[in-house]
Formats: C-alpha cells, structure tokens, sequence
C-alpha cells in the first residue's frame, strides 16, 4: 500500500494546493487505499475529459472529521460522487490501520476503529499517524 508522500508524489496536479503541505494528509494511514482508489479515478477522469480540468484548481484539504474522510476543494459534480463514494467507505474503514471498522467515541473524539485498534489504549485520538 502506498504511503501518503507517494500518492501526493503520484498525483502533483491533483495536489498542488494542499493545505497540510507536500507529504502528509490529515488523517490515518488506515484510509490510504481509499484515497489513493479517489484519485486514480479522479485522474483518470481528467486524461479522459481534460476540458474538465480547465477550472479544477486541485485538492485543498485531505482529512479525518467527526471520524470520516473528507476530500476538499472545488470539482466537477462527476468528481465529487467519486468523493462521496470514498467518504462513505471511510465509515466502514479504520481510519489506523484500513481493517473493517466502526464508528466510536474516544476520549470524547468520534473517530473510525477496528476492533484492536479501539482497543489500544496508547491511542491518542487526536494524533494523524503517517
Ligand atoms: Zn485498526
């Protein structure tokens, strides 16, 4: 699985303007592949359509919020249902380390866990592990 510095690596348009910087978003490890499924698709549909591209000024905000994934910035309304899609999987998907999950309260922190990752009482919900 692709770390979070390669998929910014792979897709430069799509991340040009991102807020947290070049290598990290602000979430989880856990919920790479599905970030990194959202941006082929969002790539491939901009090499298939690239009349779309003209005013996509890129992903601002890749992050965890009330224990979802949210995927950030101005797009095309075909885009944004392949979003909608990944935001939905991240509820189903520990946001730590990517095993079937489900929505939890930590610590007062709504955030997505596995099992044993709820378990780890070393978790600190407020931390983004790369
Ligand atoms: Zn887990």
């Amino acid at each position: 699985m692709s770390t979070q510095k390669e998929i910014i690596e792979k897709y430069p348009l799509l991340f040009k303007k991102l807020r947290s910087g070049q290598y990290t978003f602000e979430c989880g490890k856990g919920w790479n592949h599905l970030i990194e499924e959202v941006c082929f698709k969002i790539n491939d549909f901009f090499e298939k359509f690239p009349e779309y591209n003209e005013n996509f000024e890129g992903i601002i905000v890749v992050k965890e919020k009330y224990g979802e994934l949210r995927i950030q910035g101005s797009f095309p309304d075909i885009v944004y249902d392949f979003i909608k899609e990944a935001e939905h999987k991240s509820q189903n998907t520990c946001e730590y380390c990517g095993a079937e999950g489900k929505m939890r309260n930590v610590w007062g922190w709504q955030k997505t866990l596995c099992d044993v990752c709820d378990k780890d009482e070393g978790i600190d919900p407020t931390f983004k592990p790369e």
